[in-house]
């Protein structure tokens, strides 16, 4: 994702200074979980969590913690009707 006038959120986050890799576990079990947890630690110190979740719900992207939330949990929302578009 490049960064631009709406993504300019991603130049506060907190995860900018952490290996990429640590965000995007091979799955959501087993070993996964301690990495996950380990995103989200970061993801709960972050100044721009509410944006960072928000643009990867309206987007629907379906890899990786985002927002300290899991794709699995993104897609939940998603069926809830808490990913809208229009936000
Ligand atoms: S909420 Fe998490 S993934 Fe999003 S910018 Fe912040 S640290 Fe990075």
């Amino acid at each position: 994702m490049s960064v631009g006038p709406r993504t300019n959120w991603r130049e506060r986050g907190a995860c900018r200074f952490e290996d990429p890799e640590l965000f995007f576990p091979v799955g959501e079990g087993g070993l996964s979980l301690l990495q996950i947890e380990q995103a989200r630690a970061v993801c709960r110190r972050c100044p721009v969590l509410h944006e960072c979740r928000a643009w990867a719900l309206r987007n629907r992207e379906y890899d990786g913690v985002w927002g300290g939330m899991t794709a699995q949990e993104r897609r939940a929302a998603t069926v809830r009707g808490l990913g809208g578009r229009g936000r």
